[in-house]
């Protein structure tokens, strides 16, 4: 028996260091609200801005998911699917009032168990302390731009300087002088940025002050051919934008006053009154005078939202690109350390957002802008570099992937599925042929009703359950999804379309569904209802 066991321990030993050798470590950079077409890469609109040089030459040494979407679009509810592989209705984080269950089921404790080491700074907004991560600082909520605070295991820690780079410091940090060599490891460095409301870094503040940024196509949208949750939503540019709290106009200015304190909202000033003297100068200095010239303008209508757009947008694009330099001192890091070769880096974010489109800033949306995530994945010497990729992928693979990366089992109970055949190009056949979508929050900020729907790689189908409203779109035909062809489209399709998603939310299985209001209480969010 003695012998046995000796000499299965003896086998042992021969066969886990070269298995753990041949593992992949895995680095996960994770933003907050970078859309696809806000990166070079996915050769959006705003391509011509050059935004993300970094991300793009990951993207060249990898390969790009140009049809990655989310299954929720909000920030918590994505972060809790990657984290279980699970639609919110099974891991219980529906919206981002939901508290998330740590005790479940999650890909870093499964990657732990085959012998990973696992870290996580930055956002987590699933709440509670994260278990699955052997070491680990996050910060508390949305975070905080300046000087922001962390939760740790050992207490709460303001760190000096700004969030993408304290986040970025600390991974590296932990990649320099936490890491173990004896293990693979999965990192993942979440940044807050470009997550509203839009405060870039000191030394990106001029950045883009010399151009004109391009606008969106649909601006000026007037969601006249969708139905009437396009119309009564609360996330337009023009009717909903703050433009002090979204945009600080006058806000550095006069922020020492009471009074300008007590009529700013409390997210903007929370994060201003956190700036060190020398950082509220050179706030003040970059947009004293461009508030000079605003009130000298007297803008109104059109050329007020236009002036709106250009101060959101370049803010908005100066936070990616701290996003962009953080992957690229990353990339730097790996290659000094000399883990570049046998370490998978993906970048992606939590959902999309409407830079503009529609006439709106924000997400939760099903519409494409919110809809798609990027994902990009670099794994040398698997992924082809410079591929990119059309099948219809979700966050909900995430956890399958990384376990199957790993060599882990993969459990029954997760819903996604590995893209690891798709990476190394050896997919038989269609990957998926239709995604769900379901989100939650309403009556809530933004008023955007709840709806479910699937994603074909022709044609959208969504449900505003609570209004019994429907909406048809044809992406080949109407890519920006200004036509609902609901009623006018071919029986057959909508028949088809309709039963496609009975049987994915069957397959899903996906029961909840809030009863339709009565009439009177539909007209009382949708004053021009009529039927
Ligand atoms: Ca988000």
């Amino acid at each position: 028996m003695r012998k046995l066991c000796t000499a299965f321990v003896l086998a042992l030993g021969l066969i886990l260091p070269a298995a753990a050798a041949d593992r992949p470590n895995i680095l996960f950079v994770f933003s907050d609200d970078h859309a696809p077409h806000a990166i070079g890469a996915y050769n959006g609109w705003l391509k011509s801005v050059n935004p993300t040089p970094e991300i793009d030459k990951l993207a060249a040494q990898g390969m790009l998911f140009e049809n990655s979407f989310c299954t929720n679009s909000i920030c918590g509810p994505s972060r809790a699917v990657i984290q279980t592989g699970k639609h919110s209705h099974k891991n219980g984080f529906m919206n981002n009032g939901n508290s998330f269950d740590w005790n479940q089921q999650t890909f870093p404790k499964l990657l732990q168990k085959v012998g990973y080491q696992t870290a996580l700074y930055g956002k987590s907004h699933l709440k509670g302390h994260p278990q699955g991560f052997d070491d680990w600082m996050v910060l508390p909520g949305q975070g905080l731009y300046y000087n922001p605070d962390f939760i740790t295991p050992e207490g709460k820690k303001m760190i000096n300087g700004h969030c993408t780079d304290v986040v970025t410091d600390l991974a590296v940090q932990w990649l320099k002088e936490k890491r173990s060599d004896d293990k693979p490891f999965m990192l993942m460095v979440q940044h807050k940025a470009p997550h509203r409301n839009w405060m870039p870094a000191e030394r990106h503040l001029h950045l883009y002050d010399d151009i004109e940024m391009p606008e969106a196509p649909t601006l000026f949208d007037k969601w006249e051919d969708n139905t009437l949750a396009a119309k009564y939503q609360e996330l337009e540019i023009d009717g909903h934008m703050d433009i002090n709290y979204d945009l600080f106009l006058d806000l550095t200015a006069d922020f020492d006053q009471e009074a300008s304190q007590k009529r700013q909202d409390r997210s903007a000033w929370n994060n201003m009154k956190r700036m060190s003297p020398a950082q509220m100068k050179a706030w003040r200095d970059a947009y004293g005078p461009k508030d000079e010239a605003f009130h000298k303008a007297n803008l109104s209508g059109d050329d007020l939202v236009r002036w709106k757009y250009q101060r959101y947008a370049k803010n908005y694009l100066r936070c990616v690109k701290g996003v962009d330099e953080s992957v690229g001192r990353l990339m730097g890091t790996l290659e000094e350390l000399g883990l570049d070769e046998n370490t998978v880096v993906i970048y992606s974010s939590d959902q999309g957002f409407y830079i503009g489109d529609h006439g709106w800033y924000d997400k939760r949306w099903m519409y494409e802008e919110s809809l798609k995530m990027p994902l990009i994945v670099k794994w040398p010497g698997v992924a082809e570099a410079g591929t990119k990729s059309t099948e219809m992928v979700q966050n909900l693979d995430y956890a399958s992937t990384f376990l199957d990366m790993a060599g882990a089992n993969i459990p029954k109970d997760l819903q996604g599925q590995s893209l690891v055949p798709l990476l190394k190009g050896e997919q038989d056949g269609k990957f998926r042929d239709a995604i769900y979508y379901h989100y939650y929050e309403y009556p809530s900020v933004h008023m955007v009703p709840r709806h479910y729907g699937i994603r074909t790689e022709r044609y959208k189908l969504m449900n505003f359950y609570q209004f019994g409203a429907w909406e048809l779109y044809d992406l080949q035909e109407d890519p920006d999804e200004l036509t609902n062809i609901y009623e006018t489209a071919d029986k057959e399709l909508v028949a088809e379309m309709t039963q496609k998603l009975e049987d994915l939310r069957k397959h899903y299985d996906d029961n909840s569904h809030e009863p339709e209001y009565s009439l009177e209480k539909k007209k009382e969010f949708w004053p021009s209802f009529t039927k």
